[in-house]
């Protein structure tokens, strides 16, 4: 089998599935590359890039942090809290969504008990959502 078995998955949705040839996953130990027969693994995913080839070519998705799961039978799973095909993002949301964050981490610094990590990850879910986003415009537009 040259293929492997691909699926993300979220607390809300399958935000992905299809047979693939190629992975590229941001881990919190680098990037990996899993190509078909590649060893059982389980690693921690990070927010970043994670770039999928297929029939279709090359597809870009932003995720966010959670878990991959390579099994021994070509199948490869990614749960994690969020995660968006680069098409789909929604720039101007991102950016709302990003400064409400940075406004909220601004007053918190004259309040106590403030998740500060937890506003940190908002925010580098948002830029990631926005840098993805871009470059995703960016490639459509040079292509088109
Ligand atoms: P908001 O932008 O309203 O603050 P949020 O960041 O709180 O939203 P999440 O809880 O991260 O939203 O995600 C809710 C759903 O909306 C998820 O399915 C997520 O993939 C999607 N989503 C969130 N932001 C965007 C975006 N900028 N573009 C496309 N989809 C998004």
């Amino acid at each position: 089998m040259n293929t492997i078995h691909f699926k993300i998955a979220t607390p809300e949705k399958i935000i992905y599935e299809n047979d693939v040839f190629k992975i590229s996953i941001p881990t919190t130990t680098g990037e990996i590359t899993i190509l078909p027969h590649h060893i059982p693994l389980v690693s921690i995913v990070q927010a970043g890039e994670l770039k999928v080839t297929s029939k279709m070519g090359e597809q870009i998705i932003a995720v966010s942090s959670g878990f991959v799961e390579i099994k021994a039978n070509n199948e490869v799973i990614i749960l994690a809290d969020n995660a968006e095909r680069a098409e789909l993002i929604d720039i101007e949301r991102a950016e709302k969504a990003r400064k409400r964050a940075e406004e909220e981490m601004a007053k918190a610094r004259s309040q106590e008990n403030v998740d500060y990590a937890k506003l940190q990850a908002v925010i580098d879910r948002e830029m990631n959502r926005i840098k993805i986003g871009k470059k995703y415009k960016k490639i459509n537009i040079k292509n088109n």
